[in-house]
């Protein structure tokens, strides 16, 4: 069991940094939030905004379950907007492969207690009424929802000031100190923020913090290019997941769209980092068939500049490239799903970074090795859906040292030995 913590410091105001101080102070515990930048710039602005518990890896479903029973209730407790909306999750299937995956999945959340159930081609008509194409079936999730990534991190951040958490932009974490054998706080230009607990929630840039303890992890960063389209009359409010597109539907009828299950190639920046725990990733990386496409720009010179300078490391991250090849792919798919809209036209197009990890479920919780020092990163992409029930069993932990979830199947520590491989039924 941890200490208790008094006062916690935490790295990154994203939205894992935000919640966990909500949490914190709800428990009576001293939040003080450091980020590098403006608050929720890197991933938790870029998320498409799906709330969902369908096709999860088997060891993040039940986290994932959790989370959603959180959902509803979160517009009233952060008195905020949310554009929650829990109308359910529609994902079809092109092919027999893509029905078989998708029946396995159904499966697996049904174990897990899901509503999860097939859908034939009629009922997917009856669902999303407008949706084209040549679907076999499909599967669908009725408590499966979405909501907007920013208003959420702002809602978590915003809510966790009125509780008296104090959140400081543009404030560089520079170092985790340690003080006789535990964590002693964080290192910053204007000097040291004491704490009893450390949490490290720097998203994409978590290993430049632990990396000089002699903790990295093995987090590789993969970029996603997402569309917004211009409003058309809305016609849904169900996210739909195709083989080859995901789409989000906006209230005021604009819609987002980005990666279907079947996959596009990501794309990989190449830099210093890309080398970090190759023998995890390559194996992985050589065996599948959509792995990233590796890319040397202009982000492999930033890469290079962090990893040469400590302090570069500490700049917030240059705006990422937006793969404009796949953006036009995501509009000719777009047009196709819905043809009665006539051709979707682009709004904006945004790229976000995405931290992954070998067995692509995340990494939360404390670190044997280093008492005091906490972490939720490698997100996988998931962790917007996660974030109040990660902010709510983290706070658990550091204010009373155990809680009510487990979390012992993302350990940091798990990299020691084998870890569980890609669950095929996660989509
Ligand atoms: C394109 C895309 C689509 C996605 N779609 C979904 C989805 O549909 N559903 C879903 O659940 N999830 C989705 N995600 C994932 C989700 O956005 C992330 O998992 C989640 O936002 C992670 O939040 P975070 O707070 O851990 O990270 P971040 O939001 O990246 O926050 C980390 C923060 O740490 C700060 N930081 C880093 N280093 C330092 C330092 N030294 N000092 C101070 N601050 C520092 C950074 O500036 C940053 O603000 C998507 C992500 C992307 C990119």
């Amino acid at each position: 069991m941890n200490a208790r913590a008094r006062k916690v410091a935490i790295i990154g105001g994203g939205i894992m940094g935000s919640a966990a101080a909500y949490y914190l102070r709800r428990l009576g515990i001293e939040a003080v939030v450091l980020e590098r930048g403006a608050f929720g710039t890197e991933q938790s602005s870029r998320a498409l905004g799906f709330i969902r518990c369908q096709g999860r890896h088997h060891a993040e479903i039940g986290l994932a379950v959790h989370a959603n029973r959180m959902w509803p209730g979160l517009a009233g407790e952060l008195q905020a907007d949310l554009e929650y909306v829990r109308e359910g999750n529609l994902v079809v299937a092109e092919t027999a492969a893509d029905e078989d995956r998708l029946r396995r999945s159904s499966a697996a959340a049904r174990a897990a207690g899901l509503s999860t159930r097939v859908v034939s081609r009629a009922e997917i008509a009856h669902i999303s009424p407008r949706l084209a194409g040549p679907w076999r079936s499909g599967i669908f999730t009725a408590e499966d929802g979405h909501a907007s990534p920013v208003k959420a991190t702002h809602a978590f951040a915003a809510a966790a000031q009125r509780l008296g958490a104090e959140f400081r932009p543009d404030t560089p974490a520079r170092a985790i100190e340690i003080a006789d054998g535990r964590v002693a706080g964080v290192r910053t230009a204007s000097g040291l923020v004491a704490a009893d607990a450390v949490l490290c929630a720097a998203g994409v840039s978590t290993n430049f913090l632990l990396r000089p303890l002699g903790l990295a992890l093995p987090i590789q960063i993969v970029r996603s290019s997402n569309l917004e389209s211009e409003p058309v009359p809305p016609f849904t409010r169900i996210g739909v997941w195709s083989p080859h597109i995901a789409m989000r539907p906006r209230l005021d009828g604009t819609f987002s769209f980005g990666t279907g299950y079947r996959g596009l190639r990501p794309d990989h920046d190449l830099g210093a980092v890309s080398l970090n725990h190759l023998g995890w990733f390559l194996p992985r990386f050589l065996a599948n068939p959509r792995r990233p496409r590796l890319r040397l720009n202009r982000d492999t010179l930033d890469n290079l500049g962090r990893a040469l300078a400590a302090r570069a490391a500490m700049r917030p991250m240059p705006e990422p490239i937006v793969n404009e090849d796949m953006i036009a792919e995501r509009l000719r798919w777009a047009g196709a799903l819905f043809p009665h809209v006539g051709g979707f036209r682009r709004a904006r197009a945004w790229a976000g970074r995405i931290d992954a990890t070998p067995d692509l479920i995340p990494i939360i919780g404390p670190f044997e090795k280093l008492k005091g020092l906490f972490v939720a990163g490698g997100f996988c992409a998931h962790g917007l859906a996660l974030a109040p029930i990660v902010g709510r069993t983290l706070a658990e932990l550091m204010a009373r040292g155990t809680s009510e979830i487990d979390l012992r199947a993302f350990r940091p520590e798990r990299f020691r030995g084998p870890v569980l491989d890609e669950d095929p039924t996660a989509l």
